[in-house]
């Protein structure tokens, strides 16, 4: 037992998913000191898939997002800070230094701080109608902007960009992607998977071009002209930018941590290069036990997972962290999820793609390391199951539709 005695401060920086969840994971542990949680966001955390789904959609929304009431901070002891961003980190004197001045004391401190949107300089975030989505503020922005929208481009293939395409396809708009990869989705999903997701766009009549960059924009009487690679140019009254995003390592790096491109270096505790600090969640490049070296994940699962898991090592420490993520995504009438790996050696596709229902196993060396699935959760459920013990299935049995997953699990112990 680490911090369970101590009555040190933990601070945490970053008010997101992870911090809330690392913050309530240490106080279940035993911890009976203060815990500080400091966001640079003046919101009440809150949750962030819905801003590209729901928030997008419906105006009452984005008061339902708070990830905890106010009686949870109080019934918890959690004090949240918000509205101030950190500035420094001085590891000598334990404390932390924000942008207003103030300074905080920690007995260990966590970093919770995410990620930032890469953007585009030819199309950067200040331009009028060009909107970008991390934040509330982001979504708001591009829910007020939608109804006046007629001809909309998303520049990105990816989750968030096609979920922003579906919900202006919904309201009428004419939407065109534009990937410079070479198919949506490429590192979230199967191309199976991609496929049916292209297909319902198509069917919905939205224009995805992939292997497109944008070499020039021009500002319109209605908008932008954007010039593509490859010849020819588009018009569109607002543009939203959504080409993935990059830890927030400054805070570690300038303190002297470990860190490198995929975010501040953690062992399986969560703990950074130096004993009193940790990370969490999408900043943490973090050490996994299952797979056997460190990963950084972008999904909602993670970010709970791993935050739950560091604040409790915080206090007392235990086995290292070795949890399976996935993520799910909301378009049109279809839900996808994904779980383990999204793409294996050898994928096994159960069901019948056409009908808008099926799964996907992702098989190494014969063994289920990963499952995706387009509305399917019963198999999604078993799907979980084998790839939480790399089952080895045969690839008959995950075809065969008329099998029963759940049945020949029980009966194999699988
Ligand atoms: C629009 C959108 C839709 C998404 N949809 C899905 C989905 O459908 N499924 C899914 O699995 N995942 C989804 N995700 C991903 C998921 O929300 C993230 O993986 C998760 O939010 C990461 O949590 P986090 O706590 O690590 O970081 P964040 O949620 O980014 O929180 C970090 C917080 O730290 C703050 N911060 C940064 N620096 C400082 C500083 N110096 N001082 C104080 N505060 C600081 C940031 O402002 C932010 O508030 C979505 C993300 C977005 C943006």
């Amino acid at each position: 037992m680490k911090n369970v005695q101590s009555k040190e401060p933990i601070v945490i920086i970053g008010a997101g998913i992870a911090a809330v969840y690392a913050a309530e994971s240490a106080r279940k542990a035993g911890f009976d000191g203060r815990i500080i949680v400091c966001g640079d966001e003046r919101e009440f955390p809150y949750d962030r898939p819905p801003l590209s789904k729901k928030v997008l959609q419906e105006p009452r929304e984005v008061e339902r997002i708070s990830l905890r009431d106010n009686a949870f901070y109080v019934a918890h002891n959690i004090e949240l800070r918000l509205g101030n961003a950190a500035d420094c980190i001085d590891r000598r004197a334990r404390q932390v230094v924000f942008a207003d001045g103030t300074t905080l004391e920690y007995g260990s401190l966590l970093l919770a701080t995410g990620s930032s949107l890469r953007t585009l300089p030819l199309l950067c975030p200040e331009m009028p109608r060009v909107f970008y989505l991390r934040r509330i503020a982001d979504a708001v922005a591009l829910r007020d902007a939608l109804p006046n929208v007629r001809k909309l481009v998303v520049v990105g293939a990816g989750v968030i960009g096609l979920e922003v395409a579906s919900v202006a396809n919904g309201m009428g708009i004419d939407v065109t992607v534009l990937e410079a990869g070479p198919r949506p989705m490429a590192r979230a999903a199967c191309p199976t998977v991609c496929e049916f997701v292209v297909g319902r766009h198509m069917q919905h009549g939205v224009n995805i071009r992939t292997g497109v960059t944008i070499i020039d924009v021009t500002e319109i009487s209605s908008g932008y002209r954007l010039r593509l690679s490859g010849g020819g140019t588009l018009d569109a009254d607002a543009v939203v930018v959504g080409i993935g995003v990059a830890p927030n390592i400054s805070l570690a790096h300038s303190a002297g941590l470990e860190v490198c491109a995929s975010g501040v270096c953690v062992d399986g505790q969560g703990r950074t290069s130096d004993e009193h600090i940790y990370a969490t969640g999408e900043v943490a490049f973090h050490y996994n036990a299952r797979i056997g070296h460190a990963e950084r994940q972008e999904n909602w699962h993670h970010a709970v997972a791993h935050g739950e898991h560091v604040g409790r090592a915080m206090v007392c420490s235990g086995p290292d962290y070795q949890e399976i993520s996935g993520y799910w995504s909301d378009q049109y009438d279809f839900s996808v999820q994904s779980f383990g790996i999204p793409i294996g050696e050898h994928d096994v596709v159960r069901g019948d793609v056409g009908s808008g229902s099926f799964v996907v196993f992702h098989l190494q060396a014969g063994a289920v390391k990963g499952v995706s699935s387009v509305n399917a959760s019963r198999d999604m459920r078993t799907g979980k199951a084998f790839v939480r013990t790399a089952a080895k299935v045969p690839a008959a049995v995950l075809i065969d539709s008329e099998a029963d997953l759940t049945k020949w699990r029980a009966a194999e112990g699988a």
